[in-house]
């Protein structure tokens, strides 16, 4: 069990400086008052099992500084755990709550599971307190508070960062083999309600993820910035004949000092203007990008076949190309699907015809700094002018957030956690079924077309983003959570 440190960031008083977010900070901070003060005198531990990578390792650090700062005493605890055997058991379980796998699960998996959480107990018991709060992030360090909750008198919490809308034979099984642990929580929170399981529903709280505004991937990054970062990066490498166009105009007003000179190029910028269509994910099946790229393909051809080569909208259908990028495989070792889906998406690329393959970029964006790979996905979403999530399942695709945040509409589909971000027609389009090929090149022809709605899409998201996405949106959740489950 291991303690995490957690460095200085962003303050309270630099998130009220962005105008936009200075009424939902004051908000926060006059709704936290009270579960605040009703904390005193307890420590609130998070417990989850790694520090680097993923949702929880990602949020937690911004969290804790700003509860801090208001005098929570809050602490992140990492379980330890080598056994190749226990990941095995707590990947089953959380693709069990996805509802995949046999979901058999059997007493050597409980004996696993469970002598992996008692080795650090005993480091749990040295730092907790009667009165304390411990909150456990999602299934593997689950059984550790049952067990702690035996020795001490605290009240404890299950963080549910998964989940499906409906109950299968695979979920029930799931949470069968969990209900010894479950029955021990006193609370539960999970993302959306449709993911709560029914002898859950009783107990739990909904908290949707959230993104911090001033991080790496969401803080304001000026254009001229985002053009240093992606030809720097060298992820356009490849592809400078593709994104060329796009960029030259800038590129070309570099300064001896390495600045830019944008004035001419926004004077022009109709000249040169190339819309970017843009999705980037994890290279998975359920991610959609084949579907994205052969309804691109298609928008591209009826536009030559039936458009009006004089008209504006013909042009504009002309110049858009289309940019997905993801993790390059070389830094995900332990991921040989995306391998294999990359390899299929780069063979489908492959057959596309010459004249329409310069429209269509894949980008693989390195992952040994997480703070450069943090500018870079900030400085691909910043140059987009439409981002698309075409997930055919979606859990919440946080990527559909961090382009609301940033002013971009989106083009989604109709997966839950998608359907409960964006608002149709008011911060970007849903196009249900991400598999109907000729439906989303329509929906991606509409949206290029409707410039103006694309502007308005694009504000209405920042405000929906700001209202119920944010860090604070978050913490208010958290804080009532705590309040009200306190021992
Ligand atoms: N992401 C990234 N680099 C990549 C691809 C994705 O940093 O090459 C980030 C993306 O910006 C988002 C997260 O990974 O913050 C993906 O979260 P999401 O909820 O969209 O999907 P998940 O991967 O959890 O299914």
């Amino acid at each position: 069990m291991q303690k995490i440190n957690v460095k200085p960031g962003a303050k309270i008083e630099d998130y009220k400086a962005y105008g936009s977010l200075y009424s939902s900070v004051l908000d926060f901070l006059e709704q936290a008052k009270e579960p605040i003060a009703s904390l005193k005198g307890k420590t609130i531990w998070m417990i989850n099992s790694t520090a680097l990578g993923g949702g929880v390792a990602e949020m937690l650090p911004s969290q804790m500084r700003i509860l801090r700062e208001l005098g929570v005493s809050i602490e992140w605890l990492v379980i330890e755990a080598r056994e190749k055997a226990f990941f095995d058991i707590t990947k089953r379980i959380h693709n069990a709550i996805h509802g995949s796998g046999n979901g058999i699960f059997t007493q050597e998996d409980r004996q696993v599971y469970e002598a992996v959480n008692r080795n650090n107990l005993p480091k749990a018991l040295e730092l907790i307190n009667d009165g304390d709060i411990v909150v456990v992030h999602d299934p593997q360090p689950m059984p550790l508070a049952s067990m702690i909750k035996k020795e001490r008198k605290v009240s404890i919490i299950w963080r549910c960062h998964i989940g499906l809308e409906e109950d299968t034979e695979i979920t029930d099984a799931v949470w069968e083999f969990l209900s010894p642990y479950t029955d021990d929580y006193d609370h539960f929170v999970f993302s959306l309600p449709a993911y709560v399981p029914k002898p859950l529903k009783k107990r739990t709280s909904i908290i949707p993820p959230a993104i911090d505004p001033l991080s790496h991937k969401n803080r304001e990054l000026q254009l001229h910035k985002c053009i240093g970062i992606l030809y720097q990066s060298g992820v356009l490498d490849d592809h400078k004949a593709i994104l060329y166009d796009r960029y030259k105009y800038l590129v070309r007003k570099v300064m001896p000092d390495g600045s830019f000179d944008l004035l001419r190029a926004d004077e022009n910028l109709d000249l040169i203007y190339r819309p970017i269509v843009m999705e980037i994910s994890r290279w998975d099946r359920l991610k959609g990008f084949k579907e994205l790229m052969d309804a691109f393909i298609k928008m591209k051809l009826d536009n030559r076949k039936n458009g009006n080569p004089d008209s504006l909208e013909y042009k504009r259908i002309e110049m858009t190309l289309l940019v997905m990028g993801g993790p390059d495989p070389d830094f995900v070792s332990d991921d040989p699907e995306g391998q294999e889906v990359l390899n299929e998406l780069t063979e489908a690329y492959k057959k596309v015809d010459r004249n329409l393959q310069k429209d269509i970029a894949i980008l693989l964006l390195p992952l040994d700094n997480p703070k450069e790979n943090a500018l870079i996905v900030n400085a691909l979403q910043r140059t987009s002018s439409i981002i698309v999530q075409n997930s055919i399942q979606e859990g919440f695709g946080l990527t559909a957030t961090e382009a609301m945040w940033k002013r971009k509409p989106v083009l989604v589909s109709g997966a839950a956690g998608l359907k409960f971000q964006v608002v149709h027609n008011k911060t970007g389009q849903i196009n249900e079924d991400p598999t109907d090929i000729e439906q989303l090149s329509k929906t991606l022809t509409y949206m290029l077309n409707h410039t103006k709605d694309r502007d308005k899409w694009g504000f209405n998201g920042q405000l929906r983003v700001i209202q119920n996405f944010t860090l604070f949106s978050q913490l208010i959740g958290w804080l009532q959570v705590l309040a009200n489950n306190k021992v």
